[in-house]
């Protein structure tokens, strides 16, 4: 965008971990690029006060439902990435599982299409594994490849078929792309409505065991150490996952993994309540996964955050826990949860809950995001990170508003968002004070 006025985001803490940058400086934007540093105003930028706040690198969600095609009454591509950019993302990356799924890439250029008509975030493409995501026949990943897809995943459904799967990571190996999978073994989980453990007994409900998480995430890690290539597996839950990702990596076996806030925030004990709102695949565990989850973060076994926003419609989610479906919306408070369940409890440094939200996404799908290096797209977040406010699901931007974080205070949110050196969203000085009367 080479008309627009320059931006000049003035005396902000800059943490950039992709440059191992943490110190309070100006940061110049012109042209759609990161400028300069210490730059000092001349009267021909548009200046944004940064004091107080932090300075990021637009932050990266790489696992987000838009639902659309075909579940427009859930989300569309426009309130999807509306909702991204509210919550202080600049990218996001698309799973596959729409109606029809994003399999070709007439498809995939549909996604890309809208995404530029919507003009939010940026938008990546993750494709399927298998044709239609039915797990019999791999898509045509070459041609994928081409049309711009990032990642491959049959999410929703976990690649079943483990000669499939051993192709595919195969096959992806050749274009240096991960497969992104759900780890689940559905004879485990059948009837599952939450983790199988003394709750799950107590309130008589069906039981995802732990196990059918683990049993998937071994052999994922078996068939990227015997092929050398590159498995990603999706929202990491279980204790007994995250110890068999740990030693694997320990060993050099191609594998990452990715955690999203309510793993880390919300315990099976939630569920008491009979909100479906609380239901989740996989689901909310017990204590001990929630400290592994943690744990996990700290020692760097988990590579991202990300939110797995699963848009679903009022009425969908109104059913009865066994028939309402899984997922909750996480875009416009992921970061609030980090901040406030992460940074300010101290388990894990601001630097590192940014590299998990920025560069290391950015790294795995190999997108040129995630940094504020001088000449790198000028994708910025601005951290306000003290403002208090309380999550109102009404004022979602997003069509569906299934969150088990209503009524919630949280601690620091996205002030201003920038995507290719445009302001695409801002809190007004007045939000903070309305939240604080209310
Ligand atoms: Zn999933
Ligand atoms: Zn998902």
């Amino acid at each position: 965008m080479p008309d627009e006025r320059p931006i000049l985001l003035e005396g902000g803490r800059v943490i950039d971990p992709s440059q191992s940058l943490d110190r309070t400086t100006n940061v110049l934007i012109e042209n759609g690029r990161i400028a300069a540093y210490d730059a000092v105003a001349t009267g021909a930028e548009e200046v944004i006060d940064a004091a107080g706040k932090i300075v990021a690198p637009g932050l990266i969600d790489m696992h987000v439902h838009l639902r659309e095609p075909g579940g427009e009454e859930d989300e569309t591509i426009l309130t999807g990435t509306t909702a991204a950019v509210a919550g202080g993302f600049t990218s996001i990356a698309c799973i596959p599982n729409t109606e029809p799924p994003i399999d070709t890439q007439a498809s995939v250029e549909f996604i890309q299409h809208q995404a530029a008509r919507a003009d939010q975030c940026n938008v990546f493409v993750v494709a399927c594994v298998s044709k239609n995501r039915e797990g019999k026949e791999l898509a045509e990943i070459g041609q994928l490849v081409q049309a711009g897809a990032v990642a491959f995943s049959d999410d929703g459904s976990p690649v079943y078929d483990a000669e499939l799967m051993r192709r595919a990571i195969e096959y992806c190996q050749m274009f240096d792309k991960p497969i992104l999978n759900h780890a689940e073994v559905r004879e485990l989980t059948q009837n599952g409505v939450m983790h199988e453990g003394l709750v799950s007994l107590i309130l008589g409900l069906g039981g995802m065991p732990a196990v059918a998480e683990d049993v998937m995430t071994g052999r994922d890690i078996a068939l990227a150490e015997a092929t050398g290539g590159r498995i990603h597996m999706m929202h990491v839950s279980s204790s007994g996952s995250i110890e068999l990702i740990r030693r694997a990596k320990g060993r050099g076996v191609r594998v990452t993994t990715e955690v999203c806030p309510h793993p880390f925030t919300l315990t099976d004990e939630s569920l008491r309540s009979f909100d479906s709102n609380f239901k989740m695949s996989p689901p909310l565990r017990g204590q001990k996964h929630v400290d592994a989850c943690i744990a996990a973060l700290a020692d760097d076994t988990i590579d991202v955050i990300c939110t797995d926003h699963a848009p679903h419609a009022r009425e969908k989610k109104m059913r009865e826990l066994d028939q309402a479906p899984f997922g909750i919306v996480g875009l416009e408070t992921a970061l609030g949860l980090v901040i406030t369940r992460l940074v300010e409890l101290g388990d894990l440094d601001w630097s590192a809950a940014i590299a998990n939200m920025t560069i290391n996404p950015a790294r795995i799908l190999g997108i040129d995001k995630g940094t504020l290096a001088l000449g790198a797209d000028a994708d910025v977040t601005v951290i306000d990170p003290d403002v208090l406010w309380s999550v109102d699901p009404a004022s979602f931007r997003s069509k569906s508003a299934n969150t088990p974080f209503a009524g919630w205070k949280l601690r620091g949110r996205a002030d201003t968002v920038i995507v290719s050196g445009r302001v695409k969203h801002r809190v007004s000085p007045g939000a903070a004070r309305r939240v604080r009367a209310r």
